[in-house]
């Protein structure tokens, strides 16, 4: 008699049928553009369907607020840079445009080529980052709001998701994070938080890389960094510790549909991504990042145009006593409308302006998004107009199913 644990093929069998659970489980990397969509359509997220052939893109003349997105675009260098690449384009990466943006990267930041993993986005090395780092005994901890995309992977890998509420200054509180878990995998720190836009000091991030658990790593999403004046954590990196560092060209350099993003970090922590994916990077993404890097002036240009939007719009939001959350820094903030957040995007969205979504912990709360000075200026308006109507009950058909999935996780 054989026993299974004998037979090589009953053993293959079984690890072929664990290997079909987990693809079943298997949730796709998700974009601010599918969990944006989502929010508006009340479909769960998926990784399917994006505006452009969808029969949900928006119509002419929507203002899009809703996705954190860069009204700005890429800069003309970006565009000038993909020009000239573009008809490299029927080979791969001959000149080696990607390697040239590491190095550029590495170099502006005192970093060895060797702590830099590119990708066509951040959203795939988020997603790694939590596969690699968390399992059935590892969980994921995380902010309470925050991005939701690391929940989701969480999901794939089967770990326990633990929320950790902000502070009362909307900052992560770290110290509950860091005990929230002796077997924690993963510290998902956020900095600017996406969606309060709010700040979580340095201090602070070092407090939780010295008093993390061993075997865990700190994951800090810095996508929204440049927009703010808050100090970075690359020096971190360069010094070794047990963190990855995300960015994106998807904000402050308006390339979210281009795509490009780094996984910052020691080499045998990024190592630990390569198995779940690492594709070529396109080189027209490569080479638009490395000319926006290497634009003077451009970073505090933009973070002086998008802050002026910002402040005029909170000043106005404060001037006629709407809640805004927190003291949002970047393109994002948070209005506690005092009634069924979803109710308001929904009114908004009758008024030809889509706004972002509401997290299951704040349902009140609606997430915008900073967008030109006129189209602002449409969301004061419809803002006020909905805000004066009385509040509409949604029809339970129209509640937003992703939504009730986060309150489940
Ligand atoms: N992290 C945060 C906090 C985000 O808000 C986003 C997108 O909005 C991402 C990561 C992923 O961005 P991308 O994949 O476009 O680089």
């Amino acid at each position: 008699m054989t026993t299974q644990a004998s037979n090589p093929s009953a053993l293959g069998r079984r690890s072929f049928l664990r290997g079909a659970a987990f693809a079943a489980a298997a949730v796709p990397i998700l974009t601010e553009a599918h969990l944006a969509q989502a929010a508006q359509t009340g479909a769960a997220p998926s990784g399917l369907a994006l505006h452009g052939q969808s029969p949900n893109a928006p119509p002419p003349g929507m203002v899009l607020i809703n996705a954190n997105e860069n009204p700005l675009g890429p800069s003309k260098a970006a565009c000038e840079a993909i020009a000239r690449v573009a008809p490299l384009g029927g080979r791969y990466d001959q000149y080696g445009e990607t390697e040239m943006l590491a190095s550029t990267f590495a170099a502006q930041n005192g970093l060895k080529m060797e702590n830099v993993a590119v990708y066509a986005g951040s959203s795939e090395p988020l997603h790694y980052s939590v596969l690699a780092f968390t399992s059935p005994t590892r969980s994921f901890v995380t902010a309470d709001p925050s991005y939701e995309a690391g929940m989701y992977a969480a999901k794939t890998s089967q770990a326990r998701i633990v929320k950790v509420p902000l502070t009362a200054d909307c900052a992560h509180d770290v110290k509950a994070m860091v005990a929230a878990d002796p077997q924690a995998g993963v510290i998902y720190i956020c900095n600017p938080n996406n969606p309060t836009g709010t700040l979580t000091t340095k201090q602070d991030i070092v407090w939780a890389l010295e008093n993390k658990p061993a075997g865990a790593i700190v994951l800090v999403d810095e996508a929204y960094i440049h927009l703010t004046d808050a100090q970075d954590t690359l020096d971190l990196v360069a010094a070794g510790k047990d963190l990855i560092v995300l960015r994106t060209f998807s904000k402050i350099y308006g390339m979210a549909g281009i795509r490009c993003g780094f996984a910052v970090g020691r080499p045998d922590l990024l190592a630990k991504l390569t198995p779940f994916g690492q594709n070529a990077m396109p080189i027209t993404g490569s080479a638009a990042a490395r000319a926006s890097l290497e634009e003077p002036g451009l970073v505090p240009l933009r973070r002086k145009i998008i802050g002026d939007t910002r402040r005029d719009t909170l000043a106005w939001l404060k001037a006629n006593n709407y809640k805004v959350i927190g003291d949002p820094q970047t393109n994002c903030f948070m209005i506690d409308t005092g009634r069924d957040g979803k109710s308001v995007i929904a009114a908004m969205k009758a008024r030809n302006v889509l706004i972002g979504r509401t997290w299951p912990i704040w349902p009140n709360a609606v997430r915008v998004s900073v967008g030109t000075p006129e189209e602002m200026a449409s969301f004061k308006t419809a803002f006020k107009a909905v805000m004066d109507a009385k509040p509409v009950a949604l029809e339970a058909s129209r509640q937003h199913a992703e939504l009730d999935y986060f309150a489940t996780l």
